[in-house]
């Protein structure tokens, strides 16, 4: 990143505002105090880390929020690399060994071509199907949707292309596992837009997934290690010791107390244009120790608290209200986490590994949940020695009803699952319960009305940008990847209007 040292004065004395302290929120408000800019973030919640929350308690280490995240993006590494964060990086276990259930019990996911032949997670038709896909794909029929229809689902697209037990068996836990919904709810280009766009491109998924790998080698052949010119991303999922929230706790730190306000809720944004774009902004915030409203101001605005809560919010320009009646409602998945500890000796048939995912059609065979991080597996300082510590999620799409249910309810359910996944025998030693009302903002077949709607409101509001997983993909790597580039805008913006006075608006 640039020194602040090299900054223009005028740009460095710049004020920003950023809405929400979870992973995308503290990335983008780090990366513009690095560039010398004059930040303030403002958090609804008595502490900051949004969807990452780590827990230590009694020797037992776990998170209620994401577990585990990769660092395929460029601006994942970028911030690590700045804020040190390799060496509290922790790598799971066997990671490569996950298993689906398949007839009540789990099968090992296929990690090659060979693996894939001798696995019987799938039937002989299906290995098939997915070997021959470059030749079998389908195209999306023309007869039901437009050239540029965005609305197939996830569940649709695969089934063109490795047929419907894939789906079942591999794509539906994978989604379940990863946002909560179902293969039919969800849409394919917000849920996998790079896939999406390698139709687009090639046609067939494998062969076009070997086609980009090729070029993107080819590419960086003549590019030192990549394109931050500093490190290849680490393969595969990590953590860090003592959580996930590391992560965000390192950024918090970083900040400051001065920068990071907790228990101050964004009430409403007003926008009124002056000769520059100077102190456009005034922001009204709920605060815990004075008992009545403070206004934050600022030359812009970086908002990353989820869209249900920025529907709350009043936001005026010019003196006169701007109404959001234009920005949809987004859907929400909700989310029971419960964990749970087992002395070893009553775990009958223990798996090393990352965890086990169930598909829906599993249900049948009596299985309630969705799926389960063999955490202490992964990592071993995670609980004693003498137990195991697993993390089970309930709910999503698939039971929304479910994921409400008591802790005693939630503690039978996960019991029973693991009684019958891993041989558990008697009662856990342990048990936490954290109940999530939207832990996902459902990227549906009309999410792409939402992204337009934030566009609207992006476009209407000088100086107001948006950032988040709402925006650009669920997972913290690409939540941290919005925030590092809603920071961008912000830094172009606002050193464009301290060169060219802005018109009156
Ligand atoms: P959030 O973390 O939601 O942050 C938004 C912040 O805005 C919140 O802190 C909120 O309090 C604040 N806010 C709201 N309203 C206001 C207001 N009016 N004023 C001020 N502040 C406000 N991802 C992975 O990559 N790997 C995983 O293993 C994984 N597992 C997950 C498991 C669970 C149970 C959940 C819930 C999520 C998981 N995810 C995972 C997803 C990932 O954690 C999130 O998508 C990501 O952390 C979202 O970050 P964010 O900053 O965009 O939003």
């Amino acid at each position: 990143m640039a020194s602040p040292a090299k900054q223009d004065q005028r740009v460095s004395r710049k004020r920003v505002a950023v809405v929400g302290a979870g992973v995308s929120g503290l990335a983008a408000a780090y990366k513009l105090k690095s560039h010398g800019f004059s930040v303030t973030v403002l958090e609804a919640d008595g502490r900051a880390g949004g969807k990452l929350r780590s827990v230590s308690y009694n020797g037992l280490i776990w998170d209620e929020g994401a577990n585990t995240m990769t660092e395929s993006e460029p601006e994942v590494q970028c911030l690590f690399d700045d804020l040190g964060l390799r060496e509290k990086q922790q790598f799971p276990i066997s990671q490569s060994k996950r298993y689906i259930v398949r007839n009540g019990l789990p099968v090992l996911v296929p990690t090659d071509p060979i693996a894939l032949i001798k696995s019987n997670i799938l039937s002989t038709k299906s290995k098939f199907q997915i070997i021959l896909e470059p030749f079998l794909w389908k195209k999306y029929s023309t007869s039901k949707v437009s050239e540029d229809d965005t609305d197939e689902s996830v569940g649709g697209f695969f089934q063109r292309h490795f047929g419907k037990e894939v789906v079942d068996y591999l794509i539906d836990p994978i989604v379940a596992g990863t946002s909560a919904g179902d293969p039919d709810s969800l849409s394919m280009s917000h849920s996998f837009p790079e896939l999406w766009n390698i139709e687009k491109r090639f046609g067939s998924i494998l062969s076009g997934l070997v086609q980009s790998k090729l070029s993107t080698k080819k590419e960086n052949s003549g590019v030192r290690n990549g394109t931050t010119g500093k490190r290849k991303p680490t393969r595969g999922s990590f953590s860090f010791q003592n959580g996930m929230q590391t992560l965000t706790d390192t950024l918090s730190k970083e900040l400051g107390e001065d920068v990071l306000k907790l228990r101050s809720e964004v009430l409403s944004l007003s926008y009124n244009a002056g000769k520059s774009a100077s102190q456009n902004w005034s922001l009204t915030y709920s605060s815990d120790r004075n008992s009545k409203n403070l206004i934050a101001d600022a030359d812009a605005v970086i908002m990353t608290a989820p869209v249900c809560n920025v529907r709350e919010m009043k936001f005026m320009k010019g003196g006169i209200p701007f109404p959001l009646n234009f920005l949809p409602e987004v859907a929400y998945l909700p989310l029971s986490v419960m964990i749970t500890t087992f002395r070893k000796e009553s775990v009958k048939r223990p798996l090393e590994g990352f965890g086990v995912l169930v598909p829906s059609l599993e249900q049948q065979n009596g299985l309630r949940t969705l799926g389960t991080l063999f955490s202490s597996m992964m990592f071993p300082n995670r609980a004693s020695n003498d137990e195991y510590l697993y993390t089970t999620f309930i709910g999503g799409s698939r039971n929304r009803e479910l994921a409400k249910s008591s802790t005693d309810e939630l503690k039978q359910i996960v019991t029973s699952d693991l009684r019958q996944l891993l041989g558990v025998e008697g009662e856990p030693t342990f048990v936490n319960h954290f109940y999530w009302s939207k832990a996902f903002p459902l990227y549906g077949r009309n999410y792409d009305s939402v992204v337009k709607a934030i566009e609207t409101m992006e476009k209407s509001l000088p100086g107001f940008f948006y950032a988040g997983n709402h925006r650009d993909g669920l997972s913290v790597g690409k939540s941290i990847a919005s925030g590092c580039k809603a920071a961008d805008l912000v830094i172009s913006y606002l050193e464009s209007s301290t060169h060219q006075p802005c018109a009156e608006q």
